[in-house]
């Protein structure tokens, strides 16, 4: 009988699980080793580059990859998991139900920006974290042209100054000044709780973002928090209200839901625990890879962030390791020691730094060009040709 690999979720850790285990069936010649993803759509969304303007465009299509490497592709999203039954249930594009077994569950369904946690957000703010609603804002920004010139109109508010609000923040006056005119005054303004720009970041870095800060003119309430967004701006927890029809949050991320249908310990983000294996603490057929997961990624007690580049080689970890475990052969330890950084700053260009301590390698132009080569190319899928696919799956290829 088949045995099934089956993952929830086609992102950057999905699409290389799906990869990874049909791989590694592959070079065992095991051809009853069928390997299943299910998600919304047949498409990687490039959440990376969501701060930037036409976001819809920022999909890469599955279908082809997935067909010349024997994946098979279900349309749908999961609402229940049963562990004990080894099942999980979804509604099929006719809205029936529709129940999955596997043989191996691999959860890759990513995080969500948490909007109910701000009195007022789910009716009044923005937000980039997934295509559909970064779109929403994208053509907010191009109908503000069309409403009278007004303080509101021209401020934006971005709620957040980790690596999302200040890619956003930073490209914001640009885009605005494409959607409003050349002569408009925007003002940018970032709302966070730390005491200086960038204050997650080392040393030099938080410098640079400073720096480009000042002359992109964008501005920052430190020690700040949101009190409630409102239709015609946002309250501070200092109890400056600032003018704004366009309130973006940018902070608050945690682990997809499905997380909490699996009886497994988590973290405060809702990450799953898991081993060395990327397989969930307690459970024997379970595997959580990127966002849903809590993994230790390197000898010195490092745990891995809920990033683009820890996802992706989770997923290559997680796919051959549950292949593996069908197959009865050892599987890889999930290791990711190099760690890099490259932030987006606007017009001013980029910043891009090496190892855990952010040393900065790379500025303006220059890290721009290494942001490029990032985003619009190393971590799109790769070219629907299985040889060439499979090759880059291989957990230990070399990568960030
Ligand atoms: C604006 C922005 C900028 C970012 N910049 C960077 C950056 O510069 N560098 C970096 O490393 N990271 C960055 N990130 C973070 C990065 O995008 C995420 O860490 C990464 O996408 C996580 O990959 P993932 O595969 O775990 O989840 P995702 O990419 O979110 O994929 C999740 C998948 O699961 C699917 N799914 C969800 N729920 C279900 C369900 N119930 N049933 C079926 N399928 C489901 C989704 O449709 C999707 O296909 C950024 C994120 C944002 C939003």
């Amino acid at each position: 009988m088949d045995k099934n690999i089956v993952i929830i979720g086609a992102g950057f850790a999905g699409m290389w699980s799906a990869l990874s285990a049909a791989r590694l069936a592959f070079l065992h010649h095991r051809h009853d080793i069928k390997v299943t993803v299910i998600a919304p759509q047949p498409a990687l969304c490039i959440r990376p580059r969501l701060y930037e303007s036409n976001p819809a465009a920022l999909t890469s299509p599955l279908l082809p990859l997935f067909a010349a490497t024997d994946i098979h592709f279900i349309s749908a999203s999961v609402t229940h998991i049963d562990n004990a039954a080894h099942t999980l249930s979804y509604s099929d594009k006719n809205g029936l139900d529709q129940i999955q077994s596997y043989d191996k569950l691999i959860l890759a369904s990513g995080s969500r920006i948490n909007r109910a946690s701000i009195a007022g957000a789910e009716a009044f703010a923005f937000d980039i974290d997934q295509a559909v609603s970064a779109d929403r804002f994208d053509n907010h920004l191009q109908a503000l042209g069309s409403q009278p010139d007004s303080v509101a109109r021209n401020t934006f508010v971005v709620c957040g100054g980790g690596l999302t609000g200040i890619e956003l923040a930073t490209e914001l006056p640009d885009r605005a000044h494409a959607a409003l005119g050349a002569g408009t005054n925007v003002k940018v303004i970032v709302v966070d709780r730390g005491s200086e720009p960038g204050s997650q970041f080392g040393a030099e870095m938080r410098q640079i973002i400073a720096q480009a800060s000042d002359e992109l003119g964008v501005e920052w309430r430190l020690n700040s928090s949101v009190e409630e967004v409102r239709a015609d701006g946002v309250l501070l927890s200092s109890g400056e209200f600032i003018s704004s029809l366009s309130v973006v949050l940018a902070a608050g991320v945690n682990a997809s839901s499905l997380t909490t249908q699996i009886d497994a310990p988590r973290d405060r983000r809702g990450r799953l625990h898991v081993d060395d294996n990327l397989k969930v603490e307690g459970q024997d057929d379970i595997y959580a890879t990127g966002d849903v997961a809590r993994a230790a990624c390197d000898d010195e007690g490092r745990v891995a962030l809920m990033s683009c580049q820890h996802a992706i080689a989770q997923g290559k970890f997680a796919g051959n390791n549950a292949a593996a475990a069908l197959l009865g052969i050892t599987p890889l330890p999930y290791r990711q020691p190099g760690y890099v950084t490259c932030v987006d700053l606007g017009a001013w260009g980029a910043v891009f730094t090496e190892t855990w301590e952010q040393n900065v390698k790379a500025v303006r132009e220059e890290g721009k060009g290494i942001k490029r080569s990032i985003t619009h190319e190393l971590i799109l899928p790769p070219a629907a040709e299985r040889e060439a696919a499979f090759r880059q799956a291989d957990p230990l290829a070399p990568f960030v």
